[in-house]
């Protein structure tokens, strides 16, 4: 589709994917310009000083940019909503992503992976899984590096984080193996509601690739093609991988015990179903199932998500999942425990319905505090659950903790919302978490 001698591409968006898109496009014959709407982005001084003669639009999407170009690459963060976007697309403009690129200039097996929840955790798990199983690997994508840039590796194997913005915009990825791993509302604000959301998600089964399924996600059960080989993974009942429970947990293929649930360093069954996920990912592209279950049992999980950043003298247990930035991750960090849990929520709730935490809020909270941009949405979505605090930062938020926590209690930030309202980024928000533990937590 394109023909690098006529094509002129516009790289909308100056991040660290329109700029990997630069450096990769400088080495072919493929003419391309690049915008975007802020006056300063973080990138163009690097940009300017590597490719001075590539033309550069800054401080507004200017139309007669758009209005030369044949393709336009769209960075995640950019919607395709866009006025001048819209245009450009109405007037035959081809839509593409780093990733439409990235399979291009590839033939090595691409293990692709989206989900609501769970998607860093499942590819830097798989990494090392497949690293362990002896197959040079890079991992990359919504996570860490570029797609584009991890072509630098000269890996035999890739394997992509991938957002619903990205594959939005993706048309050519053919994924060796790939998976929704669930499906729980999220960014509602910027797609057409579940269903647009769900579509989305979906179009990372573009191809002919093995289907890696959640049998316990019914939507994402709708998405079974049974012209192609699907694998699936559950927690509840038996599958391909399935986590079998009696006296002692295991996880099963079939009728083969891989290892102990007990023997995975991670909290909660959710992080089960991701470890079940990435194994069915590597069986699927023909790895050691052995050599990637001794990883499984080293690998010690990403920080902000689940991780206990404090034990009490009072006994009490302080844990930071900040990255829980949907209603779907509080869930399922609620849902793995079994004692009585003082939750501190809030952020930006990005339109999703907050009454879906209701539930495990009751069965699982003695006490909730609220902060940020949607508190008062929460507070009225969870009233008549459960006592309800309001905090103005994180300072206070940790205070009312301390105050309300009994020996054996466990302190959880795993907020259901976006942090931007209030912090730069969840890692901020997490980092604000622990400092305020430590300040004021006798531990
Ligand atoms: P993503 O990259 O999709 O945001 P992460 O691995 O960074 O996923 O985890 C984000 C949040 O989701 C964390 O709060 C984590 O505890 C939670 N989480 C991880 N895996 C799952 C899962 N399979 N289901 C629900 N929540 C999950």
């Amino acid at each position: 589709k394109l023909r690098p001698a006529e094509a002129r591409l516009l790289i909308v968006g100056l991040g660290a994917t329109g700029f990997s898109a630069a450096q990769f496009l400088q080495k072919t014959p493929i003419k391309f310009a690049v915008i975007d709407s802020r006056r300063n982005p973080p990138l163009i001084d690097t940009l300017r000083e590597q490719m001075p003669d590539v033309p550069v639009f800054l401080g507004g999407f200017d139309q007669s940019a758009f209005e030369v170009a044949t393709h336009m690459l769209i960075s995640p963060g950019v919607s395709l909503n866009e006025t001048a976007i819209n245009k450009a697309m109405l007037a035959g403009v081809t839509v593409l992503s780093d990733i439409d690129l990235f399979a291009c200039a590839t033939d090595k097996p691409i293990i692709a992976i989206t989900g609501s929840n769970g998607k860093s955790t499942v590819t830097t798990m798989l990494g090392d899984m497949a690293n362990a199983a002896g197959v040079k690997t890079a991992i990359g994508g919504n996570l860490g590096t570029p797609a584009l840039e991890l072509l630098q590796q000269h890996a035999d194997l890739y394997v992509l984080e991938l957002s619903s913005f990205q594959l939005e915009r993706t048309t050519a990825l053919n994924a060796k193996a790939a998976t929704v791993l669930n499906l729980s509302p999220d960014h509602l604000d910027r797609h057409e509601g579940m269903v647009g959301y769900a579509k989305e998600k979906q179009r990372i089964f573009r191809g002919n690739g093995a289907m890696i399924l959640n049998a316990d996600d019914e939507q994402v059960l709708t998405m079974r093609d049974e012209q192609r080989k699907c694998i699936t993974f559950s927690t509840q009942h038996p599958a391909d991988f399935y986590l079998q429970c009696g006296e002692t947990d295991y996880l099963q293929f079939g009728e083969q015990t891989l290892m102990r649930a007990d023997e995975l360093r991670l909290e909660g069954t959710h992080n089960i179903a991701n470890a079940l996920a990435a194994i069915a990912l590597g069986y699927a592209v023909g790895l050691d199932i052995k050599a990637m279950c001794n990883a499984l049992k080293r690998f010690k999980g990403l920080p902000h998500r689940m991780q206990k950043v404090a034990e009490s003298v009072a006994g009490v247990v302080w844990v930071n999942d900040s990255k829980a930035t949907n209603i779907g991750a509080c869930i399922a960090a609620l849902q793995g425990y079994q004692r009585k849990v003082i939750l501190i929520a809030g952020g930006d709730g990005k339109g999703a319905d907050m009454r879906e935490l209701a539930p495990a809020v009751q069965a699982k909270t003695k006490t909730v505090i609220l902060m940020g941009k949607d508190a008062e949405l929460i507070a009225q979505a969870l009233a008549d659950c459960v006592p309800i605090f309001f905090a103005a930062n994180m300072k206070e938020a940790v205070k009312i903790a301390q105050n309300q926590a009994k020996t054996g209690d466990v302190v959880l930030l795993s907020p259901a919302c976006a942090s931007l309202d209030q912090y730069k980024s969840y890692l901020d928000r997490g980092n604000k978490f622990v400092e305020a533990v430590m300040e004021q937590v006798p531990c």
